[in-house]
């Protein structure tokens, strides 16, 4: 009986296996076509100063709408794309997109740009970045790339030198994901990081664990300590918001402040929080 039941688990085990490496084939072929055939699209998430809560910039996430599956997360595919070497060119089209865009809006806000693990590794990416701030115009101080701890991980000394060619075309670079990795305070010191970015899952315990608390101050401690900025993450409630302002926390992101959104939603954000900046100055000078 035993016997019988450990094959049936086997089998069944290979079952699952066999369905999940089809489902995967067949999501890695859409996905090869999903950008000739121009599914991918982004959403952008606003990133506010905390003192008055306007726009600092945004945030580009990827989107893919599948033709049969719908709105496709970037969690779904994004380690698929790093896994094939898809990333490449899909990141290269984020970036382009991003800069396209961002250099349209009315203010000259900035644009946030995740790049992944692999396309760090192309030798030749900072002549990519570069060639993209000069085909689309956009200035490269409103650019901010976005990577995580596992790219520099890899290979410090590679990622230092690479990260400093970035640097000379005047972007800006955040840690992104701050916490969840193994980089240390040598590390954060050695690279020329312009913002470290807490992450959600620090934020979103700060009510309900003091150890998230806790380490949340160490971040904005370490942030102040070694003249970075730094910006929460994921902020979904006023009592983690009124938390990180009274810890000094200067910029924020988070569903409190809004959701990622389609490009075509940008532009009334973006009037809006220039009217405010508007009636502000004129209250301002009613009250003198
Ligand atoms: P990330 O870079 O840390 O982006 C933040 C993620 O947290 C986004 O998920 C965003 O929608 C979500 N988020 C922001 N505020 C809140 C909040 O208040 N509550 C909750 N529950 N979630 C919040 P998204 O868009 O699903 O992206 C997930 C991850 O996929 C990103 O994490 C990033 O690592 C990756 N990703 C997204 N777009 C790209 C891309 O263009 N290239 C690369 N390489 N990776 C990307
Ligand atoms: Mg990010
Ligand atoms: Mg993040
Ligand atoms: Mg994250």
């Amino acid at each position: 009986k035993a016997k019988a039941d450990g094959r049936n688990a086997a089998r069944a085990f290979e079952t699952a296996m066999d369905a999940a490496l089809a489902e995967r084939r067949l999501l890695e072929a859409d996905l090869r076509h999903a950008l000739v055939r121009d599914e991918l699209m982004l959403h952008y998430q606003p990133q506010v100063r905390s003192a008055c809560g306007r726009l600092v910039g945004f945030e580009a996430l990827v989107r893919w709408s599948h033709p049969s599956r719908g709105l496709v997360p970037p969690g779904a595919f994004i380690p698929l794309a790093e896994e094939t070497g898809l990333i490449v060119p899909l990141g290269e089209w984020v970036l382009r997109a991003a800069c396209r865009e961002a250099a349209g809006w009315a203010h000259p806000l900035k644009v946030a740009v995740n790049l992944s693990p692999r396309q760090f590794q192309q030798a030749d990416l900072p002549e990519r970045v570069r060639a993209i701030l000069a085909e689309t115009g956009l200035p490269p101080e409103r650019l901010e790339i976005e990577i995580t701890e596992t790219v520099i991980i890899n290979d410090m000394a590679r990622a230092l030198t690479v990260l400093r060619r970035l640097k000379a075309l005047g972007i800006g670079i955040a840690m992104d994901d701050f916490g969840t990795g193994y980089s240390s305070l040598a590390t954060l010191q050695a690279f020329p990081f312009d913002k470290i970015k807490i992450d959600r899952s620090f934020v979103s315990q700060l009510e309900q664990r003091p150890s998230a608390a806790v380490i949340v101050r160490a971040v904005l401690g370490l942030g102040r300590s070694l003249g970075i900025g730094v910006v929460a993450e994921g902020v979904e409630t006023d009592g983690q918001m009124r938390f990180l302002a009274e810890e000094g926390c200067e910029e924020m992101q988070g569903y409190l402040f809004g959701k990622p959104q389609p490009v075509e939603r940008l532009a009334g954000l973006i009037a809006r929080d220039a009217a405010w900046l508007r009636d502000a100055g004129e209250n301002r000078m009613i009250a003198a």
